[in-house]
């Protein structure tokens, strides 16, 4: 156990460490965080920043050396740097990450744990792609298996002839089918380290342009009745994984049942509404469980809940989104508010 008072690691310096920060400082914890960007918007709430690469092995050590426990909030975390780390120390571990780095290797994986996904082929090559239109054909989507994030890093694939448009770069790719879905919603549990598991609600997730718009709760009729599925298979790849803290899996609610799209070993953009929408939020009880603590209740506060993200210079409407009394903003201190860029949400519970 990791009693309040010691420091907690976060390896990435984002929204996701700040909510995190937040919620460890409630818990009396200290924050240091390691990142290689200099405007780590995380740092702004913690007691340290370590500003360094995440090939810069002595200020890692350096790092480690200062906490009780390291998480991460970016799963693109490097996995190599951190085979140097005590492995009772990271939480979750590396085996997690490695299997979330890689579309390929995570779809593969959840398959094997009996999840339905999208047909799917690994691509390399301009005649893997053309194997990919013979067997799955169109229409599909290219991704990155890499490092993609928010629809970045996908081209969709309509008609055989869009391929032709394609220039491959050489980065190792994932061709997979289009899947007709009716909702997309996502299951977050959170596993402590005596293997105990609770859930959020499902929130049904309305993403446009490949990013994540809004998260409403109760999810639609159509998604609860596959909520439980997508649970069991969740709980399962956490228990694979020997997993401690927050576990996202993303679905699509489809009529042959729920099909996982992707997972992310961390706290989860579709459970920021979890901060003021539920019992314990999904930052507390990842905090908790990597400390050893017992996790909090998960259930909703208010009978309707709805989190809008706030993209690029939509957060220069805080004055408005202020002025009424139900919303509940949160920004994220981000300088420049590009276009696509997350820079704040807003989440609004119904009492009635
Ligand atoms: P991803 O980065 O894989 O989460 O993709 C971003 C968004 O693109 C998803 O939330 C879906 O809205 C859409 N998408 C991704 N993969 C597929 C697919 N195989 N079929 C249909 N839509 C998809």
């Amino acid at each position: 156990m990791v009693p309040p008072g010691e420091t907690i690691g976060i390896l990435g310096g984002g929204q996701l460490g700040r909510m995190l920060a937040l919620a460890a400082a409630q818990l009396g914890y200290r924050v240091h965080i390691f990142a290689p960007e200099q405007d780590a918007i995380a740092a702004d709430v913690c007691a340290r920043f370590t500003h360094a690469r995440w090939d810069d092995a002595p200020a890692l050590a350096e790092f480690a050396a200062d906490c009780a426990v390291v998480t991460y909030e970016f799963e693109n975390v490097p996995v190599a740097p951190l085979k140097a780390l005590d492995p009772a120390q990271l939480q979750p571990g590396l085996r997690a990450l490695e299997v979330a780095q890689d579309r390929l290797s995570e779809k593969r994986f959840v398959e094997g744990l009996g999840g339905k996904t999208a047909p799917f082929m690994a691509i390399d090559t301009r005649e893997d792609l053309d194997q990919a239109l013979i067997r799955i054909g169109a229409p599909g989507i290219l991704k990155t298996r890499r490092e993609g994030y928010d629809g970045k890093g996908q081209w969709r694939i309509m008609a055989d002839h869009d391929a032709d448009a394609i220039s491959l770069s050489g980065q190792p790719l994932l061709y997979e089918g289009f899947v007709h879905f009716a909702h997309e919603f996502s299951v977050i549990l959170c596993r402590g380290h005596d293997g105990t598991v609770v859930f959020w609600d499902s929130a049904e997730n309305i993403h446009k342009g490949g990013i994540l718009d809004t998260s409403c709760l109760p999810a639609p009729p159509q998604v609860l009745a596959q909520v439980p599925a997508a649970r069991e298979l969740a709980a399962r790849v956490a228990m694979s994984l020997g997993y401690v803290g927050v576990l996202a899996l993303e679905f699509f609610a489809t009529a042959e049942g729920p099909v996982f799209n992707e997972m992310a070993p961390r706290v989860h953009n579709s459970g920021h509404w979890s901060i003021e929408g539920a019992l314990t939020s999904q930052f507390e009880n990842h905090v908790r469980a990597i400390c050893g603590l017992p996790l909090g209740h998960t259930r909703l506060t208010a009978p309707r809940v709805e989190m809008r993200n706030l993209i690029g210079d939509e957060a220069h409407d805080w004055d408005k989104i202020l002025a009424d009394p139900a919303n509940h903003l949160h920004l994220y201190g981000k300088a420049a508010a590009r276009p696509g860029r997350k820079m704040g949400h807003v989440t609004r519970l119904t009492l009635a």
